[in-house]
């Protein structure tokens, strides 16, 4: 099996935060290196994440680490597992997964309670860990996510952390099938999967994002209430006008502006939900405290999804329910890519083959 491994690879690699990102040759870490625990990935696709360009510019207030090889919704073969490691539940030749939370110590008070993407001795893909932008990675048995027959490991890709971060924050927010939820930005990558989860939960979802194209892609996906945010000059009376005069269950916000999220305060009904999961560098919350407290609101920080939630994600979009729009181009294109997404040139997701 060794003999098929090759010692040398190319890898996306940034130099120091703010460089721009280069193809290198970089080494493989041969089997025999591998710790317990540790599985070596043949990677087939990864997908393109904004939170990478964040990664790559080291603008967030935590800091990744240099040289980083970015990173985190990939897909790939094993092709290697460590010596000496105790009940893999994965074996070579599994398709598998790498999402955000690359490993975790599952010791932890935080990891004890199943909270593992707050887990003290985390390790991050393409943050504090080498990422998915590689033809070989060093993953983790115990953290991989097992990808069924029946999606394509391109399809599969930016479920990982897309589909796993709205899905997880769908699960949390105490809707009942029939509750509405609003989904601003509905018509981009996380938003279009978010509509899918929310449909398959049993919610009405109305969604918010501007232009025709993006409303014929949210109604075809099962939005029942479609608001165009270019044309509409008060969201929160229309989302209150769509829902008998009561306002919305839940709202899942992945938008970087925190206009998106007092919004929400105010269209909410009592005890409604607002799920924050966008992660803007320095957007604060202005939310009202009065109102927070008299209408009963949640504010819910949901990050990403532990082991369990991306299983289900996973399951979910493998049975045909939830579809990822994506383009592919590849790994040598990356620079490109990082472009066109901080321009805001892209619609849906990317996904990257290996060469
Ligand atoms: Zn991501
Ligand atoms: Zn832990």
């Amino acid at each position: 099996m060794s003999q098929q491994i090759p010692t040398s690879q190319k890898v996306a690699i940034v130099a120091s935060s703010g460089a721009r990102v280069q193809i290198k040759d970089h080494p493989v870490k041969s089997p025999e290196q591998l710790a317990p625990g540790e599985c070596l990935l043949k990677m087939h696709c990864t997908g393109v994440c904004h939170t990478d360009l964040h990664a790559a510019m080291g603008d967030w207030p935590v800091k990744p680490m240099t040289p980083l090889i970015g990173g985190h919704e990939g897909v790939g073969t094993v092709v290697a597992i460590g010596k000496n490691t105790e009940r893999s539940p994965i074996k070579i030749g599994d398709r598998v997964g790498v999402k955000w939370i690359a490993d975790s110590c599952r010791d932890c008070e935080q990891c004890r309670k199943g909270h593992e993407q707050n887990c003290e001795n985390i390790k991050i893909s393409g943050y504090t860990v080498d990422g998915t932008f590689s033809q070989y990675l060093v993953s983790y048995v115990h953290s991989v996510t097992p990808i069924p027959e029946g999606i394509e490991s391109e399809a599969a890709a930016s479920i990982l952390c897309a589909g796993v971060t709205v899905y997880r924050a769908l699960k949390y927010s105490e809707t009942s099938p029939g509750d509405w939820v609003v989904l601003p930005g509905a018509g981009g990558g996380l938003g279009h999967l978010a509509v899918q989860y929310a449909r398959y939960m049993g919610l009405r979802v109305i969604a918010i994002d501007g232009g025709e194209e993006k409303r014929e892609l949210c109604k075809a996906l099962g939005a029942e209430q479609w608001i165009d945010f270019t044309q509409c000059k008060d969201i929160v009376a229309e989302v209150k006008r769509l829902t008998d005069g009561r306002g919305a269950h839940a709202a899942v916000v992945t938008t970087a502006s925190s206009s998106g999220y007092t919004q929400a305060i105010d269209y909410l009904r009592d005890n409604g939900h607002l799920m924050a999961v966008g992660l803007p560098a320095k957007a604060t919350l202005d939310a009202s405290i009065f109102f927070t407290v008299f209408k009963s609101i949640t504010i819910h920080g949901s990050y990403v999804g532990n082991r369990q939630d991306a299983v289900e994600a996973i399951n979910i979009a493998a049975s045909g329910a939830v579809k990822c729009h994506y383009k592919m181009r590849k790994l040598s294109e990356i620079d490109q890519v990082y472009d066109d997404l901080a321009k805001g040139k892209i619609a849906g997701r990317v996904v990257l083959s290996m060469e």
